[in-house]
């Protein structure tokens, strides 16, 4: 039976659903799961509670004053030597931006085959498939991975979390391998959702806009209907095309692949490309002006209406329940 070393994001100690996701994906196979976690100061205890309950047995923290932002040389280093040092099968993150910067490189430094964003994996003895999406949710592919070890992100929120009963993982300190040195990360500013809404591809409510927005000013009542659900705001191409929202709030095809558990389209026509990217989303919520609108058609729930008037609306009826 396969190995797998599972690499952990977290924020502030709390480890990241998207990387737990993974260890409860593996460990739900049969598969015996480690992980590896990276930062400048860790509450190991915190981290080795929440990887053990979604399955992981062992949790190899990495603490180095250079970590407190992610360093790619270092953690590939790092992670290249855990891997080679523990006869591991598998080597698996979330497919955030960090697992898609890190885990291509590491295949080839391990000699292993790559999946990238998949969203279901077979584990039969020591053969490894992997499923994954391809032309915007069109066609799945089988990856089977023949020789060396399987090297798999998996995308956020498809592959859900266990119970949380599996136990609790045996911390294990290992020292960081410096990288060569050429690139560091000296500071991240903060992204289109600001400090405080959660990161789009792993938030569990997005509240997103289009064209009819108008503007990047109109965006704030979308912000406003966010910030009451907790949400991160999303936008179509249309609306980043004509600079009301950076790219990195845009959903769909060329954008973000979301599964969010609640999805509210505002103004959003619900073109393919656009579908391509959210069309996963629990309950899709959509508020337009034309009652033909193809959103319309994968909405759980629709209000045909101006947005203008309808969202500050809703808002205004959640702050009320809220309260
Ligand atoms: C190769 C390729 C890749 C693409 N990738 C993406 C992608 O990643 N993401 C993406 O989103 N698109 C993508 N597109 C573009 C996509 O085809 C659509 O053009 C785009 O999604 C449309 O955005 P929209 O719904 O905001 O605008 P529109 O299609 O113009 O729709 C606007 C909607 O707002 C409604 N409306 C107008 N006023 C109001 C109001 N006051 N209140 C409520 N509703 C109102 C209208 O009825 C309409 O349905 C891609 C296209 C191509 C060719």
């Amino acid at each position: 039976m396969a190995k797998a070393l599972v690499l952990i994001e977290h924020k502030d100690s709390k480890a990241k659903k998207a990387s737990l996701e993974v260890v409860h994906a593996l460990h739900s196979q049969g598969v015996e799961v480690e992980a590896i976690v990276f930062g400048a100061t860790l509450d190991k205890d915190t981290l080795a509670t929440d990887c053990g309950a979604q399955g992981a047995k062992k949790l190899h923290v990495v603490s180095d004053a250079s970590l407190g932002f992610y360093q790619a040389e270092n953690y590939s280093a790092t992670v290249e030597n855990t891997f080679k040092a523990g006869s591991f099968g598998i080597l698996a993150a979330a497919a955030t931006a960090l697992g898609k910067d890190l885990l291509p490189s590491l295949s080839v430094k391990l000699e292993g085959g790559l999946g990238v964003d998949c969203t279901g994996l077979t584990i039969n003895g020591d053969k490894v498939s992997a499923k994954r999406p391809m032309l915007a949710g069109k066609y799945f592919a089988t990856v089977n991975f023949k020789s060396g070890p399987a090297v798999i992100s998996f995308r956020p929120n498809v592959m859900g979390l266990g119970d949380g009963s599996a136990g609790k993982a045996e911390i294990a300190n290992v020292a960081m391998t410096p990288g060569a040195g050429k690139a560091k990360t000296t500071g991240i500013e903060g992204g289109a959702q600001g400090n405080s809404r959660p990161d789009l591809a792993e938030a569990e409510r997005i509240v997103s806009g289009g064209r009819s927005l108008k503007s990047a000013e109109n965006f704030k009542i979308l912000e406003e209907l966010a910030d009451t659900l907790g949400a991160a705001v999303g936008a179509s191409r249309a609306a980043v095309d004509a600079g009301y929202a950076p790219h990195s709030m845009q959903v769909g095809q060329t954008g973000k692949t979301v599964n969010p558990i609640l999805y509210v389209a505002c103004g959003i026509s619900g073109a393919i490309q656009h579908m391509a990217g959210m069309k996963t989303s629990k309950f899709i919520v959509a508020i337009n002006t034309d009652e033909e609108a193809p959103i319309f058609q994968k909405a759980d729930y629709g209000a045909i209406g101006d947005l203008f008037e309808v969202v500050p609306a809703l808002n205004k009826e959640i702050k009320a329940l809220l309260e």
